[in-house]
């Protein structure tokens, strides 16, 4: 059984068709690359995933654990093991990164968390992540750097434990300590049973990652998938010979 299985996934944003016929399955402990030219579908593929409520299904399906999980709400979602990082782009005084994530994984779980016996859980979590144990104490996002709120998404990843993670790093200016922070903390949790879809286009990254499918989104359609060569070949030579085979159908 599949982890992720998309069929014919048409989505509109606003009464327009953004998503033409997406077809994409993820296999357990399987990293996927989405990569693409910018206005192609990838965060609308990413959005439409957690359900934000912008982006309508028109037509297709979506099928998680082999449950169709077309009108699940985004909370259901997570607690079946669906993750997309999402930044707060506001600072949020007065709550630390440590008592942000305790909620969320109660959320997720539907348990109570008793605060020390989750403060070790995630000391253990930034020892393995090299993350500075006073992080936990700062408030969330207030004078952080890129890495350091990359940091607070790969701690969601580690502490929330989802089976498929979805990251849109595309519009996010990662500065190189950020980079870093992802390569070596996603190449850490994807290890096992995990997958991953991660939306990006530094190389860097896809470096460290070894992903198992690269595919290439462009208007609205994945036009093709393969391994690391494609996203080498996108890199020196661009979307441009991709661009013309779309449309040219
Ligand atoms: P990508 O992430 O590949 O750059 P997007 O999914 O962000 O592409 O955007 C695809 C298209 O959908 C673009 O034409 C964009 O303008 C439009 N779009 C995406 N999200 C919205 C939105 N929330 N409201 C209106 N239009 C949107
Ligand atoms: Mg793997
Ligand atoms: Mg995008």
């Amino acid at each position: 059984e599949k982890l992720l299985n998309i069929k014919d996934l048409h989505v509109e944003v606003d009464g327009k068709e953004i998503l033409k016929g997406i077809n994409l399955d993820i296999n357990k402990g399987e990293v996927h690359v989405i990569m693409g030219p910018n206005g192609g579908g990838k965060s609308t593929l990413a959005n439409t995933l957690m359900n934000h409520p912008k982006y309508k299904i028109s037509k297709g399906d979506i099928y998680f654990e082999g449950e169709r999980i077309n009108d699940l709400k985004t909370d259901e979602r997570a607690k079946r093991g669906m993750f997309l990082s999402f930044q707060y782009p506001e600072e949020v005084a007065g709550v630390t990164v440590e008592s942000f994530l305790r909620t969320a994984k109660m959320a997720v779980t539907g348990e109570p968390l008793k605060i020390l016996t989750f403060r070790k859980r995630l000391e253990e979590s930034m020892r393995l992540l090299d993350i500075d144990k006073s992080y936990a104490r700062r408030y969330l996002n207030v004078g952080f750097s890129g890495g350091e709120k990359k940091k607070n998404e790969i701690l969601q990843m580690a502490i929330l434990e989802p089976k498929l993670s979805i990251l849109d790093e595309t519009d996010s200016g990662l500065d190189v300590d950020a980079v870093k922070v992802v390569s070596e903390g996603v190449k850490l949790l994807a290890d096992g049973e995990k997958s991953i879809i991660i939306i990006t286009h530094h190389n860097k990254i896809l470096q460290y990652l070894h992903p198992d499918y690269v595919h290439v989104l462009i208007d609205g359609k994945i036009i093709k998938t393969g391994d690391m060569s494609i996203a080498k070949d996108i890199e020196n030579n661009g979307y441009e010979k991709y661009k013309e085979e779309v449309y040219q159908l």
